[in-house]
């Protein structure tokens, strides 16, 4: 464990990159602190007719844009620091990815499987209630998504307790992450994972760092390990492996699985769902002590569980050339230093799992606009394209398959749409980090924070508050 607190980690971070900017230190201060936390307590009624009081938290971290954007976690190690901590790295990310939000983030502090589904959804019903009250969500104020421990379930009781209550032509643009029935966007349950794929493989194309690094340039052949196999580290994997990296061990609660010639995705996550443990997968190594399986042979790390697995006491013996953070905060500062004392390069959360926010972000604009993306154009591109077809076809007298046409002439649809957008975001975001990484000579976590600080100060500058 860290001597430091998680919010404390991330304002230490936060100081190493203000130290190369000139904003005032006001400002530098306001961006820092936390604006608003709202801890709450209710009854939970249970089926067996005891109450039980629930204790949950909803942190707004910056209010420099409107709403305020971040996951809802259901967790038992949920407490007020960790959710002010989740808050400020949505700031940050947000910025990063110039996603046009302030950071905010909920906890509830619960054991999920300790309760029934009517209980659970009691419990996200009143917890969206105790938000109304305060006046802490609603598609201009603050705008919850999922977070470990909640899905599309818990974002559909969320959207209809609020539409019930607060109503609104655009009540749909409350909560991201919904079923796509309830007014969600395909893709945004993969985007988180996606990004992590994205965020990798590009670093994987810089030929030079990957020199630096003793490694051959391309995904193709990497050999990755996956901390969680939950929303973010199932999709992450699924994408690594189908983009050619080798995924040679994965970690759960119960313990992690490893063998060096390779982890088929999709037959490791139904053996788990089917037998509830890791254990006995055929032809791999079960390792009891499951943070142990981070500090086996491979080229790439993913920790994609919860903060804090990888420390001063781990650090030291991963072997993992790149670290790719697709949980939050998963990295102490400690571990940091010690991680990068042996080169080791690490991608920092606030920019690597930035997918999810990105494509909510989508979504919203969805809700508020009230119309699926491609809906307007994507016949009409076919029919242009077509016509472009018959005229090449015609003049050059080349006589195209119909698969060929079909490629040729596919109008993009609205997955198409999303994660091309999502594509071009966490490029054009890596493109600044290396840049800010390169001009000050520093790391990409303090270069993603340098990014961060400084579209923020923009932001506040011209609102007029601060020189
Ligand atoms: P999830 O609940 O879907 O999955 C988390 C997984 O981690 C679960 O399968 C759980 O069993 C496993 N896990 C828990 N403790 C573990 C341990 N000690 N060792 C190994 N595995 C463990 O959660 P998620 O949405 O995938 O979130 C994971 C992380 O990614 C969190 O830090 C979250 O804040 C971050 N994140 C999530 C999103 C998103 O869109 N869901 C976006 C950005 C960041």
């Amino acid at each position: 464990m860290s001597k430091y607190g998680f919010f404390e980690q991330v304002n230490r971070n936060f100081d190493k990159a203000a130290a190369y900017t000139k904003h005032d230190k006001g400002l530098l201060n306001q961006i820092k602190i936390c604006n608003s936390v709202y801890k709450m307590q209710f009854p939970l009624r249970r089926d067996d007719g005891s109450i039980e009081v629930i204790n949950a938290w909803r942190a707004e971290h910056s209010h420099h844009k409107f709403p305020t954007k971040g996951g809802i976690r259901y967790s038992m190690d949920v407490n007020e620091d960790e959710v002010m901590a989740l808050a400020a790295l949505m700031t940050y990310k947000c910025a990063v990815v110039d996603v046009p939000f302030g950071g905010a983030k909920g906890g509830v502090m619960i054991d999920k499987s300790a309760y029934s589904t009517a209980e659970i959804e009691r419990i996200t019903r009143r917890y969206t209630y105790e938000l109304i009250k305060k006046n802490f969500i609603g598609p201009g104020i603050d705008v919850p998504a999922p977070d470990y421990g909640t899905g599309e379930q818990e974002m559909a009781w969320i959207v209809d307790t609020y539409s019930s209550i607060s109503g609104g032509l655009d009540a749909a643009g409350c909560v991201t992450g919904k079923p796509v029935a309830q007014g969600g966007i395909r893709g945004r349950r993969e985007a988180t994972g996606r990004g992590v794929f994205f965020g990798v493989r590009e670093i994987c194309n810089y030929t030079d760092e990957m020199k630096r690094l003793g490694l051959t340039p391309g995904l193709s052949g990497k050999r990755v390990i996956i901390q969680g196999l939950g929303n973010v580290g199932y999709h992450a994997a699924t994408f690594l492996q189908e983009g050619g990296a080798i995924i040679v061990g994965i970690a759960e609660m119960e313990g992690g699985i490893y063998n060096a010639n390779g982890l088929d995705v999709e037959s490791v996550f139904n053996f788990r769902r089917e037998h509830k443990s890791l254990q006995n997968y055929p032809g791999s190594t079960f390792i009891s002590d499951t943070l142990k399986t981070l500090e086996m042979d491979c080229d790439i790390l993913i920790p994609a569980a919860l903060e804090n697995q990888i420390t001063e006491e781990n650090a030291a013996n991963i072997k993992a050339k790149i670290i790719g953070e697709g949980a939050n905060g998963p990295t102490t500062s400690a571990a940091h230093d010690i991680l990068k004392s042996r080169g080791a390069l690490i991608i920092p959360d606030t920019y690597l799992n930035a997918g999810g926010v990105t494509v909510s972000y989508f979504e919203w604009l969805k809700n508020l606009s009230h119309v699926r993306f491609g809906r307007m154009d994507r016949r009409f591109e076919e029919n242009s394209a077509l016509k472009m077809v018959a005229a090449i076809q015609k003049a050059s007298g080349a006589n195209f398959s119909k698969e060929e046409v079909e490629r040729l002439t596919h109008g993009p649809s609205e997955e198409d749409l999303v994660n091309s957008g999502l594509e071009d975001t966490m490029i054009t975001a890596l493109e600044q980090i290396i840049t800010l990484s390169n001009e000050h000579g520093v790391d990409l976590r303090t270069a993603a924070f340098i990014n961060a600080i400084d579209k923020i100060a923009v932001s506040y500058k011209q609102l007029g508050i601060f020189p």
